[in-house]
C-alpha cells in the first residue's frame, strides 16, 4: 500500500511538472497571437496583454496587403525543413552507421574529426569566410541547407543508437548453418501447426521453392523439406538479418566474470579469438557453452542415466513402390521384420523411408547408435563410422534382395546426429507432471503437441522407441526455461532448454525449437536495450510478442 502511495505521489509531481513545461511552451505562442489581434495604441499605452484590450486587424491588413513576402518566407521555411531535414537525416545516418561499426577501418580517426568539431568551434569570422569566399553561398538558398547538415552532436546520439541495435553472431562447426536440420540431413520438421514467426516464414519460404512434401497422410503436425534448399535458406536469412556467420567453428570456452558470460572463445582456420556479446545464446544442442561457463545441468534418463541414441540419415534412390512412405510405428516394424526375413538386420528396429521433395529420393533411417556420450569425441567418432558400416551393408545385402536393384546410397549425413545431451538448468525446468497434464504459463513461447518420444535407451530394447507411458497434453514452453539460471546473461535455445528427461523427449523436435530461439533471441534484444538481465525481461511481453508473430500459446 505504502508502494502504491508513494507513486501516486511521484505520479502527481511530474503530471504538475509538465504542465507547468508545457505553459512555458505555450504562452509566448498565445501571447504573440493576442498581440496580433491588438490595437497598436493601446499596445504602446499599456504593454502586451493576453487578453487583447482593443481588438484590432490591422496587423493583419498590413501583411495581407503585400502577401508576396509572406509567401516567399513561407517558401524557404518549407523548403529548408523538409529538403534540409531530409538530406541531413540520410548523410548523419550513413556517417553514424559507418561510426557504429566497431570493424569499420577508419572508425577511429572519423570519430576524432567528428568529435573535434563538436568540442572547438572555428568562430564566426572564418565561418563567414567560409561560407562566402570558398563555398560561394552567399545570397543563395543553399546557405541555410549545406552548412547544417551534419551536426556533430546528432551524428554520436545516432551512432549510440546504432549500437544498441544487437549484432547476432552464429558460429556453426560444420560448413553450413541449420544443426541437425541441414548437415543432419534431418529432413523433417515435426510439430509445425500452432507455430508462426519463423517456422511459418521459413515453411513460406520453401513453399514457393517447392522444397516442401505434406506427409502423405495430411499430417499437419510435420512436414519434410529439402535439406539443401533448407541450407541455402538459413544461410540467406541470416545474411538478410545482418547476422555474422562463421562456419567450421567450434566454441570451445567461454569468458565469465561472476555470474556473467563475457564472451566466448572460438577455434577455426583463424586460430582462436574471443568473441563478446552482452548476452550471449547457446544453441549448440549440447548446451556446450553453457558448460564451458559452468553452468549445472542435468542428462540422461532419471533413474539409469542413459541417454537416447544417436543416428545417421541417409539419403537414396531406387526405392520400389510399396515401400515409399512408412509414418505409423506398425509399418516401421513390417519393414524391419520384412528386412529380416532377408536376413538383414538393423541396429534401430523402427527403420525407416520417407520420400523427399525432388525426383525419386528418400531419406533412410535405419540405425540407433546406443549408449553414445555427446561429450566424447572418441564415442561420437566411434558412433559415425559404425553407423555408416553399418549404412553400407544394409544397402549392399538390400540391393541383392527382388525389387531393390536400383537402390543407391545418394549420400549419408556429415555427422551423426545427436539426440540428447544437456539440460541446462534454467528458471524454470519443465516436468512430466508439466506436460501430462498440459500446463499453460503466463510467460508460453509455444504450444508443444508433439508426444514423448524415447528411442531405445538399452542395447538389449527391442522397440524402437515408445513413450514410457507418458501422454503429453498440448502444454507450453515457459520463457523462464531458456533463462539460464547460473548465469545472468545467458540464453539457452533448441534441445538444450531446461526440462526434465521426459519433457525433453517431447520438446526437443524442430517445431518446438525454432520457437525457443525466436523468443531467446527477441528477449536478448530487450534486456540489451534495457540493460537488464534475462531474468528480468517481462516474460509476458516475450509471450505476447510470440503471440503476435503467430505462434499459438
Ligand atoms: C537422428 C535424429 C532424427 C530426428 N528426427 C527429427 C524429425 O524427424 N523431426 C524433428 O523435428 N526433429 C527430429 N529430431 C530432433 C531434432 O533434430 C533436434 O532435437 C533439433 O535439431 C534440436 O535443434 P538444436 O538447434 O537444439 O540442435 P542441433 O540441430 O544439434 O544444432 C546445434 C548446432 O550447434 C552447433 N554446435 C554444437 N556445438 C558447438 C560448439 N561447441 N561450437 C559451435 N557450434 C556448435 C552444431 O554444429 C549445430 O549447428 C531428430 C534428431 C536426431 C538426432
Amino acid at each position: 500500500m505504502v508502494g502504491k502511495r508513494s507513486s501516486n505521489a511521484s505520479q502527481i509531481a511530474i503530471n504538475i511538472f509538465f504542465i507547468i513545461v508545457s505553459i512555458c511552451f505555450v504562452y509566448p505562442i498565445l501571447l504573440l497571437i493576442s498581440i496580433s489581434l491588438s490595437d497598436m495604441g493601446s499596445i504602446v499605452t499599456n504593454g502586451y496583454r493576453l487578453i487583447p484590450e482593443r481588438f484590432s486587424l490591422q496587423a493583419y491588413r498590413y501583411v495581407f496587403a503585400a502577401p508576396d513576402r509572406l509567401i516567399t518566407g513561407y517558401k524557404v521555411t518549407i523548403l529548408t525543413t523538409v529538403l534540409g531535414t531530409s538530406i541531413s537525416l540520410l548523410i548523419t545516418s550513413l556517417l553514424a552507421y559507418a561510426l557504429s561499426k566497431r570493424d569499420y577501418v577508419f572508425r577511429s580517426k572519423l570519430s576524432f574529426f567528428v568529435l573535434f568539431t563538436m568540442l572547438f568551434n572555428g568562430g564566426m569570422v572564418p565561418w563567414y569566410m567560409l561560407i562566402t569566399n570558398y563555398l560561394h553561398l552567399k545570397n543563395k538558398i543553399w546557405v541555410l541547407i549545406l552548412p547544417y547538415l551534419v551536426n556533430a552532436w546528432n551524428v554520436i546520439m545516432l551512432r549510440t543508437f546504432f549500437q544498441q541495435i544487437p549484432q547476432e553472431m552464429t558460429e556453426a562447426v560444420n560448413g553450413c548453418v541449420g544443426g541437425v536440420w541441414t548437415a543432419g540431413l534431418l529432413s523433417c520438421i515435426l510439430d509445425v501447426e500452432g507455430k508462426g514467426g519463423l517456422m511459418a516464414e521459413i515453411k513460406n519460404k520453401l513453399d514457393k521453392e517447392n522444397a516442401t512434401t505434406p506427409r502423405p497422410r495430411g499430417h499437419k503436425y510435420n512436414f519434410l523439406y529439402d535439406a539443401e534448399k533448407m541450407k541455402a535458406l538459413v544461410e540467406r536469412m541470416c545474411l538478410d538479418a545482418g547476422v555474422d556467420i562463421l562456419l567450421y567453428s567450434r566454441v570451445v570456452d567461454v569468458i565469465c566474470e561472476q555470474k556473467i558470460v563475457k564472451g566466448v572463445i572460438v577455434e577455426n582456420v583463424d586460430g582462436r579469438k574471443a568473441y563478446l556479446g552482452e548476452i550471449i545464446i547457446d544453441c549448440t544442442g549440447n548446451g556446450d557453452v553453457a558448460a564451458f561457463a559452468g553452468c549445472s545441468f542435468d542428462i540422461g534418463h532419471p533413474e539409469t542415466g542413459q541417454m537416447q541414441p544417436a543416428s545417421l540419415q541417409s539419403i537414396v534412390v531406387g526405392v520400389p513402390k510399396e515401400f515409399r512412405f512408412m509414418e505409423t510405428y506398425e509399418e516401421k516394424r513390417n519393414f524391419y521384420t520384412y528386412l529380416r526375413e532377408h536376413g538383414i538386420e538393423t541396429t534401430g528396429k523402427t527403420p525407416t523411408i520417407a520420400q523427399m521433395p525432388y525426383g525419386e529420393t528418400y531419406i533412410f533411417t535405419i540405425n540407433h547408435e546406443i549408449g553414445v556420450r555427446f561429450d566424447s569425441a572418441s564415442d561420437i567418432s566411434m558412433a559415425s563410422i559404425r553407423a555408416r558400416q553399418e549404412l553400407d551393408s544394409v544397402f549392399t545385402a538390400l540391393k541383392k534382395v527382388k525389387g531393390w536393384e536400383n537402390l543407391q546410397l545418394v549420400k549419408s549425413a556429415a555427422h551423426v546426429g545427436i539426440r540428447e545431451g544437456r539440460r541446462i538448468n534454467g528458471l524454470y525446468k519443465l516436468t512430466i507432471q508439466d506436460i501430462t497434464n498440459g500446463r499453460k504459463f503466463d510467460d508460453a513461447i509455444c504450444l508443444v503437441r508433439f508426444a514423448v518420444d524415447i528411442h531405445a535407451l538399452d542395447k538389449k530394447a527391442t522397440h524402437g522407441y515408445g513413450n514410457e507411458g507418458v501422454l503429453v497434453k498440448p502444454y507450453n514452453i515457459p520463457y523462464r526455461s531458456l533463462v539460464a539460471i547460473d548465469k545472468e546473461n545467458l540464453g539457452l535455445a533448441g534441445r538444450c532448454i531446461s526440462g526434465d528427461f521426459y519433457a525433453h523427449a517431447s520438446y526437443r523436435v524442430t517445431g518446438d525449437s525454432v520457437p525457443t530461439e525466436e523468443a531467446i533471441g527477441y528477449a536478448a534484444t530487450i534486456a540489451i536495450k534495457n540493460k537488464c538481465k534475462l531474468s528480468e525481461v517481462d516474460g509476458l511481453l516475450v509471450s505476447q510478442e510470440m503471440k503476435l508473430r503467430g505462434y499459438e500459446i
